[in-house]
């Protein structure tokens, strides 16, 4: 009696168990089963594969939430790609043997991509102005060469952690693509907070930083950049440290001084890209930015050119932010209230607040931009900062176009919201590709050692953000998704690193 009972419990675990492998199996498995191409079935395996995708992030990484985002919203963009691929099988079945026409080839150079190629994680350790002893962590990460060495720029924020440079990291990848340039995605940075902080202690911890940093970058391997909290100061000591370790003067960081390899118009890139890609999707609908009223969030690299070319462009800056407040002005920001508030940022290095009282101008502590009546909304700050209530408020106030300057700044639920609404919308990887594509631009100068002047660079930063929005677009129409330029930009970003992996093998 007692022996039947135990067969016919290990019956039961052994059929659990093959019934478990073959769900597992009929799931996750790269398999080479005959598929029939109904739609229905293309969507389920489709589907499948998405949930393959995520769940090797939600495994190895469980507690990366923005890097998980990221990955989350490129994955659902190339569900036509997948599925394209999918209903092409049937022909590419006899081939199967050979890596280039595998099954599913785009599934699995996509799980090439997820893992960065190389994450330096490191010390550093710097003496603050009362002698104290500090420690920071600093990261690099590279994450794809593909296409050109890693290129992304390095963040100093008390917020950074393995998770934001992940992500950030993981966009540039795609968003270095579209540029046409041929870079590499990577990003570092640093948990140090430059606010509050002396000269010297800028100096000393940038010094500190580049000295692991030097062993893992250089001209033909890694060339990084600024991001929040680094600019053209915080370049110009790295730089200083790289070239006495080095005994090197090599173009081996973007943003540097004009004086000492920089090139014209790389502050002001990103900003100024943003403007001329927002004019291209205006224009592809018929419309046009001047007499715009527009908000404007951030008051740091991107937000203040951003702000300036607006002013150019005729159109109406209604709003500047920090992290403690809005500065709001009905009639607009003017060309003198603007000056002031480059002056407070970049000289004073102080608090858009310190501005309240002006005549016309109203300060909002502790808000966002985004429950203002306008036009247009150019989020320049930083990621998250528009989520699902901050959406709908900006269409319930009559908003119908975004361009996104900050990088992944607007929640999935947001992006979603706008998409549903019919809002242009222009995502980061796509809009704010300005800085990276003039940071190329300004590695060619080094490599030929010549100057482009500041005309020659306008115009071609202005082609480059025209051939992106029209990526963008063709991308979106091809698959299927015309006028959503979200899947438009990654559908292309994805297609030349996966095609450029795919023929160089699997490593
Ligand atoms: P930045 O010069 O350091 O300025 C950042 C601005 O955003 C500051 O006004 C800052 O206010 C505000 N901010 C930062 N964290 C915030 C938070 N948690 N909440 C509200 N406001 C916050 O940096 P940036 O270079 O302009 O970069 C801004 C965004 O653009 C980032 O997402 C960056 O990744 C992206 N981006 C930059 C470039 C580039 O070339 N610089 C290129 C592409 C994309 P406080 O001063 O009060 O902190």
């Amino acid at each position: 009696m007692q022996n039947s009972s135990s067969s016919q419990f290990c019956l039961i675990i052994i059929l659990f168990v093959f019934v478990v492998t073959q769900e597992t199996t009929e799931t996750y498995s790269m398999n080479t089963k005959d598929v029939s191409n109904t739609a229905d079935e293309i969507l389920l395996k489709t589907n499948n594969d998405i949930g393959y995708l995520l769940d090797i992030i939600k495994k190895r990484d469980p507690h990366q939430d923005e890097f998980y985002q990221a990955v989350e919203e490129i994955i659902r963009s190339l569900e036509p790609v997948f599925a394209k691929v999918q209903s092409q099988e049937p022909e590419e079945k006899i081939q199967r043997s050979t890596f280039l026409n595998t099954y599913k080839k785009y599934i699995k150079v996509m799980e090439q991509i997820l893992e960065p190629e190389r994450i330096i994680q490191f010390r550093v350790a710097w003496v603050d102005d009362k002698g104290n002893k500090q420690i920071n962590r600093g990261f690099r990460v590279q994450f794809n060469s593909a296409i050109g060495p890693y290129k992304g720029g390095l963040r100093f924020h008390p917020s950074v952690d393995l998770s934001i440079i992940k992500f950030l990291g993981f966009e540039q990848i795609f968003k270095n693509a579209l540029t046409t340039l041929p870079m590499g995605g990577g990003k570092g940075g640093s948990d140090f907070d430059p606010k509050g902080k002396s000269e010297n202690e800028v100096m000393r911890f940038c010094q500190s930083f580049m000295i692991e940093l030097s062993r893992h970058i250089g001209m033909n391997v890694d060339i990084p950049a600024g991001d929040i909290g680094v600019g053209g100061r915080e370049i110009g000591y790295l730089y200083g440290m790289y070239k006495k370790l080095s005994s090197k003067f090599e173009g081996v960081l973007t943003g540097k001084g004009r004086n000492w390899g920089g090139s014209f118009i790389r502050p002001e890139a990103t900003g100024y890209g943003l403007i001329y890609f927002t004019n291209n999707m205006l224009q592809a609908n018929a419309k046009s930015i001047k007499g715009k009223r527009v908000l404007v969030s951030g008051a740091g690299n991107v937000a203040i050119y951003c702000v300036e070319k607006l002013l150019m462009e005729g159109a109406i800056p209604l709003t500047m932010s920090d992290s403690k407040g809005t500065l709001y002005v009905e009639s607009g920001i003017d060309k003198e209230l603007f000056q002031e508030v480059v002056e407070l940022k970049n000289v004073q290095r102080g608090r858009l607040s310190q501005l309240e009282g002006r005549v016309g101008v109203k300060y909002f502590e502790g808000k966002k931009p985004w429950n203002i009546p306008a036009d247009i909304a150019l989020p320049c700050a930083t990621q998250n900062e528009i989520n699902e209530e901050d959406a709908r408020n900006l269409i319930n106030n009559g908003v119908w176009a975004i361009a996104e300057g900050a990088n992944m700044p607007s929640t999935p639920k947001a992006q979603q919201i706008f998409l549903n609404n019919n809002v242009l919308y222009g995502p980061a990887k796509a809009a704010n590709a300005g800085g990276v594509a003039v940071s190329g631009l300004e590695i060619s100068q080094n490599a030929l050692r010549l100057n482009w002047s500041r005309e020659e660079v306008d115009q071609k930063l202005q082609a480059i953000m025209k051939k992106v929005f029209e990526a963008c677009e063709k991308a979106a129409k091809e698959y299927g998704k015309d006028g959503n330029y979200m899947a438009g930009a990654n559908i292309a970003g994805f297609l030349k690193v996966a095609n450029s992996m795919i023929e160089q093998g699997w490593i």
